[in-house]
């Protein structure tokens, strides 16, 4: 057994993306006005210029990127001058693709869903021929007492999975169709939610385990979390006559031209790159060229007037302050709450409240000879991977098959495994990690 990364990062809790603007901004010259502050520290900044930028995208990873992707190229004409700025000496941010001795692991997340919008970038960014998409007919297993089961990846196989009892089914089945408890009222939390509509086994084995990767199901909002699942008993009554009636209205609209250009993922799956999802922060980069500002640590923030706002920041160059007309923040809630402080308390107070659960990402690879022959499929381990449910008693999360869901993770004849440990359920796994590593 190789174990070849152990990282701990804050996880995945929705990124804040917040845009301010001046109430109204004047028409500036094209260019960057960029000044240095006095002092013998300080020496002369990269971007020079006159004029405010129209924007200032604060923080390189995927969401600070794509933005600025899209303001440099399909908003063009509403923001000429884009300006991204980053703390790291990289761009990325939580992305994080490592390949050493003919492995491919990431320490960050692993895929992305191959939604049109997430096509549709990767595909401005000149990787079209670089996406790989996961087998959609490969089994997803959870672990049920002892026993590592097929979850069903259509509805003809509900019958026949092992996962829930006949009672749980038929209990989720008479949910489904409305024959269930009606809304309280209020605002359900995930667990809630699931238990009222599709009982305790389908909440117990199917759905906590798919939401415990960071965050608790049990303080989760389910119209925030799952607003397209808890739309369905709105429209519809129930989940499945909200079903019915999501798929009429969209037969009777007007179907939009798909984007030829986009790849027609088959099936319910997950997407990476050739080298690992850092191809696209990466592409991006290239492509924004000087835009991007490395090693640029965002200090403060002031109001220019009625003129835009005065950026303050550490970089290797010194202090260097940015004026712009407006500025889109995409920098972890915390950060940004203290950024934002002197120019609101309550924009700070709200963002200050995301909680950011621990996550470790351990990597691991195996001879093929080590997984037990009762795991093989075809002589192959084959499958998306594996989620444990907090009641089986086994603190890994889940583990990813990393090796069989993409091509090129691993040297023949080997297989490699990420399993995430930690979540808002198991916050102490902080403690362990620093254990481990010292
Ligand atoms: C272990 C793990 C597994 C995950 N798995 C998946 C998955 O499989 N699929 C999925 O879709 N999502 C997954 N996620 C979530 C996903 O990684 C994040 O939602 C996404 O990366 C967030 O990107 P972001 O650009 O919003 O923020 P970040 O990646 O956090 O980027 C913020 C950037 O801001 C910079 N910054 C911070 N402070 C400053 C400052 N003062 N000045 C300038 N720059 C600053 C940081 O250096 C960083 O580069 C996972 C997350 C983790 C941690």
């Amino acid at each position: 057994m190789a174990a070849f990364a152990t990282a701990t990062s804050a996880a995945a809790a929705s990124a804040s993306a917040a845009v301010i603007r001046p109430p109204r901004a004047a028409r500036a010259p094209a260019g960057i006005r960029c000044s240095v502050a006095e002092g013998p520290a300080v020496s002369q900044p990269r971007a020079a210029g006159g004029g405010l930028a129209d924007c200032v995208v604060v923080g390189a990873g995927i969401s600070g990127l794509c933005v600025a992707q899209a303001l440099a190229t399909r908003h063009r004409d509403r923001a000429p001058d884009v300006v991204v700025t980053e703390a790291r000496d990289r761009v990325g941010g939580n992305i994080t693709s490592v390949e050493r001795d003919g492995y491919l692991w990431e320490e960050g997340p692993n895929s992305f869903q191959p939604s049109d919008p997430m096509l549709t970038m990767a595909v401005d960014s000149g990787l079209k021929d670089d996406l790989v998409l996961g087998d959609p007919n490969a089994p997803r297993f959870v672990l049920w007492n002892g026993k590592l089961r097929p979850v069903p990846s259509k509805p003809t196989d509900l019958p026949f999975f092992d996962l829930m009892s006949v009672g749980g089914k038929l209990r989720a089945g008479f949910g489904a169709l409305g024959i269930r408890p009606p809304p309280p009222g209020y605002e359900e939390l995930v667990e809630e939610f699931v238990r009222r509509n599709l009982g305790d086994e389908v909440f117990e084995r199917l759905i906590e385990p798919f939401c415990v990767y960071a965050g608790d199901p049990s303080k989760l909002s389910m119209k925030a979390a799952f607003g397209r699942v808890w739309k369905l008993e709105q429209i519809g009554g129930s989940i499945i006559g909200g079903t019915f009636k999501t798929i009429q209205e969209k037969n009777k609209a007007p179907k939009a031209p798909r984007d030829p250009r986009l790849p027609k993922p088959k099936g319910q799956t997950v997407g990476s790159f050739r080298k690992g999802l850092t191809m696209l922060p990466n592409a991006i980069y290239e492509r924004l060229g000087s835009k991007v500002k490395l090693s640029w640590k965002l200090l403060s923030i002031t109001r220019m007037d009625d003129r835009g706002y005065n950026l303050t920041y550490e970089t290797p160059e010194g202090v260097v302050s940015l004026q712009t007309k407006s500025v889109v923040m995409t920098i972890p809630s915390h950060v940004a709450s203290g950024l934002l402080r002197p120019l609101s308390t309550a924009a700070a107070d709200a963002l200050s409240k995301f909680y950011y659960p621990p996550v470790a990402a351990v990597t691991l690879s195996y001879p093929k000879e080590a997984i037990r022959s009762e795991r093989l499929i075809d002589g192959e381990l084959k499958g998306f991977g594996q989620l444990h449910p907090r009641s089986q008693g086994v603190e890994t999360l889940g583990c990813l098959y990393s090796s069989s869901l993409f091509p090129n993770r691993a040297p023949e004849g080997r297989v490699l495994l990420l399993s995430y440990i930690g979540g808002a359920t198991n916050p102490g796994i902080v403690s362990k990690v620093r254990d481990l590593c010292s």
